[in-house]
């Protein structure tokens, strides 16, 4: 096996990976099984600020994303998509998919979203359901402040989802104080369970937003509805993927029970960007660095491919190259959940200078 430094999926601890080998039970019968649902929802609450209920999908990351847009889009919504990476022009698809007019507000994408500018694009254009914005752009890894832009959001009537799967844990997320009315979250990013499961946060307002829809939700895999009133029924959409929740359920507790966290993440990810750039290498973006991956560029004289396979097959090291027009123009390290470790992230900064010494890179250290 080699040592994962990816930005999701992230390592998985051995008591999360013990939790999932527990012995079943059946959630359909047992109804137990609706309060241990409830009660690690409420702690995914609890841990992002907010009142809010979270509900817990088997599906990963990517379903999350899919249910926000599939439960608020009707035919012919208009749906302003911020973009400033590849997650975020993502959201455009989700909402075409459903019937949606998507409008995408483009920005540059080394720089976080200003809120200046988007505010001034609101004063003259708000006549928008709900807009969709990316915490922490992975392919860049750009971290965008969603405790400013959802309050202006929400200022002009707008409502606001949020992709958070690479951000949250490992960054701060205060649901209530940013006004975040849909909330996406994934398993396999910093909470370090294996991928597999999404879980979303909705406010009142996304819950009546839905319930005034004049059409049905074009799912039912993604309709989020299905689960109102699960806990009453003891009843679910479908079947719950106990063992993963199992897992879920110890991964959570160990953010939890980790007072570290956000402060750990801030450290290492502070060391590594102030590291490559001390050894001469150039970080991908301007500003708006997120504390749960770093993404810096290939070095003239090699390539990406040399430098990920020689640090697995030399170091045992997996780190990521990244998507789309950033395929092979970046090299990504993940330092976030179970990854975001001082050993671990010493470990793989000494072989990356192996390795680019190795491939002809002069270094600066
Ligand atoms: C990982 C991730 C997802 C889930 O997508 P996959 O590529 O299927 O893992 C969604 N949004 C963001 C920002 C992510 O980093």
């Amino acid at each position: 096996m080699y040592k994962m430094m990816t930005p999701g999926p992230t390592q998985v601890k051995e008591n999360v990976r013990l939790a999932r080998a527990k012995e079943c039970g059946n959630p359909d019968i047992d109804e137990s099984f609706a309060d241990f649902y409830k009660e690690t929802c409420e702690k995914i609450s609890r841990l992002l600020h907010t009142e809010n209920e979270t509900l817990i999908l088997g599906g990963e990351g990517i379903l999350g994303l899919e249910a926000a847009c599939a439960s608020l889009t009707e035919p012919g919504d208009k749906v302003l998509v911020l973009d400033n990476g590849i997650f975020g022009e993502g959201f455009a698809d989700f909402v075409s998919l459903y019937g949606g007019e998507p409008e995408l507000y483009t920005v540059d994408g080394r720089n976080p979203i200003c809120p200046q500018e988007l505010e001034a694009f609101l004063k003259e254009s708000h006549d928008y359901k709900y807009a969709t914005l990316v915490h922490c752009d992975t392919p860049s890894g750009i971290l965008n402040d969603i405790g400013v832009l959802c309050p202006i959001l929400k200022k002009y009537g707008i409502l606001t989802v949020v992709d958070a799967v690479s951000s949250m844990f490992g960054e701060e997320v205060r649901v209530d104080d940013s006004g975040i009315d849909i909330l996406c979250g994934g398993s396999q990013k910093a909470v370090s369970a294996p991928p597999g499961l999404t879980f979303v946060t909705l406010s009142a307002e996304a819950k009546d937003a839905m319930a005034r829809r004049k059409t049905p939700v074009a799912s039912f895999y993604a309709n989020l509805r299905l689960f109102e009133g699960y806990y009453e029924a003891k009843w679910f959409p479908y079947t719950m993927p106990i063992s993963d929740i199992y897992g879920l359920r110890a991964a959570i507790d160990n953010i939890a029970a980790d007072p570290d966290m956000l402060p750990r993440h801030a450290r290492i990810a502070g060391e590594c960007r102030k590291s490559l750039t001390e050894a001469g290498l150039k970080l991908y973006l301007e500003s708006g660095f997120s504390n749960t991956v770093t993404v810096f560029d290939v070095p003239e004289g090699t390539t990406a491919q040399e430098i990920l396979e020689t640090m697995r097959s030399e170091h045992g090291i997996l780190l990521a190259g990244s998507l789309g027009s950033l395929a092979g123009k970046v090299i990504r390290i993940g330092h976030m959940g179970s990854n975001a470790n001082e050993e671990d992230m010493a470990e793989t900064m000494e072989a990356l200078w192996k390795t680019l010494q190795k491939l002809g890179v002069e270094l600066k250290r």
